[in-house]
């Protein structure tokens, strides 16, 4: 069960913290998901910027170096000394030496018309004409495109007033790999300016000047682009989209490869976020973990709650006991199975005899503590193996399923020992006692309510058998209350209908005078015939019937009586009567409306009737006393009448019972009991009347013990309301002017 229990809770702790976890990861994933993105789009476009400006910053820097060369050879001086005269020592200082020292072209050539080399510089210094071979077929890709430009140029003509002729340069320039060095080779046509000296023939010379991509170069532009690393890599180097640049001659061949480390914004980002992000990502998961700990709280009183109301659904809050509810799942169960797997299921019904009479006389703790005491001696013997439920008030149900009709009766009597140990408690030495019924079900197809109701009928037999016993359940039992419930619907129609009427049996003097009569009721069912009262009395007592069946009763009497003058007249009220508020009142208003003097009427009631010591009899009581009815106790002898309950209700007169009448006859010990009783009756100052004398020596004995009152078969037998009129000699009433009930 603690198992199953822990299970389910951390069945539900999965649950309620999965889609926290989920939730968090979640959050976590898309966070980071989000800076991986975030980072690498920002460096993708960082680097292409940066590639983009690269590129086109090494562009400058050639259109740069190129506008140098173009100052130095783009003036009239230039065709002048070069085209006209091919002077060296002028080449040496505005070319070679001037290229070199302030622009750092290591070397500088110039071709004539005919693409002869005739000028060659090395770092400043005039140089044989061998130096140009390395780079002439530089010179040779670029020399095509420079005479094109020249040759499309518009014909220089010398301008008035030596304006300048604004002349744009032509020049080409590639990149070109020798000895091992990349160099940046730039061809320039030599150009006049103003137009002075103009080329003598079609084709002008052509400088052509290379400067190496040496460290030196590269440290100025890297410094100039905020470059890390920028250096130069050889043709056939690896080529990546970002951080380098290819440069190729003009036929597409690689000269080197420009590389770098490019820079990536998003680590410096990154680096600055690192310390919130951790913040974030710790509060997150701060917050996850109290979220996970509140629910784990939750959840835990979640399950203690509903531990609580599934016990709570499922037992007696007084014992602790299983109720109902689980009584049946249960024997469901158990019944269930013994279609799979045979064997034999016992149900036992327990009901405490005098529980209600604790209930009424000491209140509902003292109930209370009969019903834990009961369940607490039930499961000292029944065990806790077996189910022992209480269905409410004093009714428990025991299940057993290893026991069979062998083990019923010793289980019954177990129960029934258990329970008539008198219970000690602060209320004093109770005695309680209890019935039982029980059924065993050793087939399949019995539903619970069948099994619970054969286990009820046994107990119903031990409480109609006077209580404090065992039954057993016998198919016999189940036609007896189909019968019992069809003579109770039979009654119900019996008081609408005219099947009910009174009989008086008269009541003498020792002289043999009628003093009074006892209305006794007579039921003649049109198919039973006559039901005996001592049958359908106490099934209406058990029904609740006896109510309405008891204000017939008066309405009748007092109908049949109320024109009688001297004959007194005893009518039977059963202890529910007594027990029902507003008796007292009912009984005055029937008085009233029938007009009778309640002085001449008596009530007989049971000692049962007055051994509870309930307010609402006592009430009862007394109001009808105020009246004028006097109280007669029925049976005397048979009940347990003890002193004080006579003299707390100051009952008027005892009838002896007749079994006491009947052993006047045979034995000596009745006598004793008879003569016991007179002799009490008038030491309490209460007149005495013996019912059930049937014999004149019975009537002589009585009388010799002191009695002096009789009623029996001897001196009449309850009789029609006419026949009683004659013998009294009293008036019958002219007509039933009450109505009916
Ligand atoms: P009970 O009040 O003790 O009534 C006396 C019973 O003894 C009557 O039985 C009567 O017929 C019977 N009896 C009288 N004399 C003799 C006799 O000499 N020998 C024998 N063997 N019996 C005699 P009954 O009429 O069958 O009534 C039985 C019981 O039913 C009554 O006992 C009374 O407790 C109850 N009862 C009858 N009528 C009423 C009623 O109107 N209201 C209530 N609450 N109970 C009634
Ligand atoms: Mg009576
Ligand atoms: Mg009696």
């Amino acid at each position: 069960m603690a198992t199953s229990k822990s299970t389910q809770g951390d069945w539900r702790k999965a649950h309620l913290f999965g889609p926290i976890v989920g939730l968090t990861l979640g959050v976590l994933a898309l966070l980071v998901f989000t800076s991986a993105l975030l980072v690498y789009r920002f460096d993708a476009t960082a680097n292409a910027r940066e590639q983009h400006m690269v590129q086109h910053g090494f562009q400058r820097q050639i259109e740069e170096l190129d506008k140098v060369v173009a100052t130095q050879v783009g003036w009239d001086d230039a065709i002048k000394m070069l085209d006209h005269r091919q002077d060296g020592n002028w080449a040496d200082f505005n070319i070679g030496n001037y290229l070199y020292t302030f622009n750092g072209f290591t070397h500088a050539f110039v071709v004539d018309g005919a693409e002869q080399v005739f000028y060659a510089s090395f770092n400043g210094e005039r140089a044989g004409l061998e130096t140009y071979a390395p780079f002439a077929a530089s010179a040779a890709s670029l020399l095509p495109q420079i005479r094109k430009a020249e040759l499309l140029r518009p014909p220089l003509r010398r301008r008035p007033g030596k304006n300048n002729l604004l002349i744009p340069p032509i020049q080409a320039n590639t990149y070109a790999r020798v000895g091992g060095r990349t160099y940046i080779v730039t061809a320039t046509l030599v150009q006049p300016d103003f137009g002075v000296y103009l080329p003598k023939g079609p084709r002008a010379p052509v400088t052509i000047a290379a400067i190496p991509l040496d460290q030196a170069f590269l440290t100025t532009f890297g410094q100039r682009y905020l470059l890390d690393d920028l250096s130069l890599a050889p043709p056939g180097a690896a080529l990546s989209p970002t951080g380098s640049l290819a440069l190729p001659d003009t036929r597409g061949a690689s000269a080197g490869v420009l590389k770098w480390n490019p820079r990536e914004p998003s680590a410096v980002l990154f680096k600055q976020l690192l310390l919130p992000l951790l913040i974030v990502l710790g509060l997150l998961c701060v917050l996850a973990l109290t979220m996970m700990r509140r629910s784990g709280a939750v959840v835990a009183d979640l399950l203690a709650s509903e531990a609580r109301s599934k016990h709570l659904a499922f037992h007696d809050p007084l014992t602790q006991l299983p109720n109902r509810a689980m009584l049946f799942d249960r024997l469901h169960k158990l019944l269930g199975g013994i279609g799979s797997r045979g064997g034999h299921v016992l149900v036992a019904c327990v009901d405490l005899d005098r529980f209600k009479e604790i209930n009424d006389t000491l209140g509902h703790h003292a109930g209370d503590l009969v019903i834990a005491e009961t369940a607490a001696r039930l499961r000292a013997v029944c065990g806790e193996a077996n189910l022992i439920a209480r269905l409410g008030g004093d009714e428990f149900v025991v299940l057993c399923d290893k026991a069979g009709c062998a083990d019923a009766e010793a289980i019954g009597e177990n129960i029934l020992k258990a329970l008539s140990r008198p219970i000690q408690c602060e209320y004093g030495r109770l005695e309680i006692g209890c019935s039982v019924g029980t059924a065993v079900i050793d087939h399949a197809g019995v539903e619970p309510t069948e099994a619970l109701r054969w286990a009820d009928l046994a107990l119903y037999r031990s409480k109609q058998e006077g209580r404090g016993r065992v039954s057993m359940f016998e198919p016999d039992m189940d036609k007896a209350l189909q019968d019992r419930r069809s003579l109770e619907a039979d009654l119900r129609i019996a008081m609408t209908s005219d099947q009910l009427r009174m009989v008086y049996q008269p009541q003498v003097d020792l002289g043999g005078n009628i003093i009074a009569v006892e209305a006794l009721l007579r039921w003649k069912h049109p198919v039973r015939g006559d039901v005996p009262p001592g049958v359908f009395v106490p099934l209406a007592e058990e029904t609740g019937l006896i109510l309405p069946l008891g204000e017939f009763v008066l309405r009748r009497v007092f109908s049949d009586t109320r024109s009688w003058r001297k004959t007194r007249v005893a009518i039977n009220v059963s202890a529910e009567q007594m027990r029902s508020r507003g008796f007292a009142a009912q009984v005055a208003r029937l008085a009233a409306e029938a007009g009778i003097d309640p002085s001449r009427y008596e009530v007989e009631l049971t000692e049962t009737a007055l051994l509870c010591d309930e307010p609402v009899t006592a009430g009862n009581i007394n109001a009808l006393k105020r009246l004028g009815f006097t109280f007669a106790l029925d049976d005397f002898g048979t009940g347990y009448s003890s002193l004080s309950v006579l003299q707390r209700f100051s009952v008027d007169k005892i009838k002896i019972d007749r079994s006491f009448v009947n052993g006047l006859s045979d034995d000596g010990e009745s006598e004793a009991l008879v003569d016991a009783m007179i002799r009490l009756a008038r030491a309490l100052d209460l007149r005495v009347i013996a019912e059930g004398v049937e014999s004149s020596t019975q009537r002589e004995r009585l009388a010799s013990c002191g009695c002096t009152e009789f009623q029996g078969f001897l001196t009449g037998r309850p009789m029609e309301l006419s026949a009683v009129v004659a013998l009294s000699g009293e008036d019958q009433a002219p007509g039933r002017a009450l109505k009916r009930a």
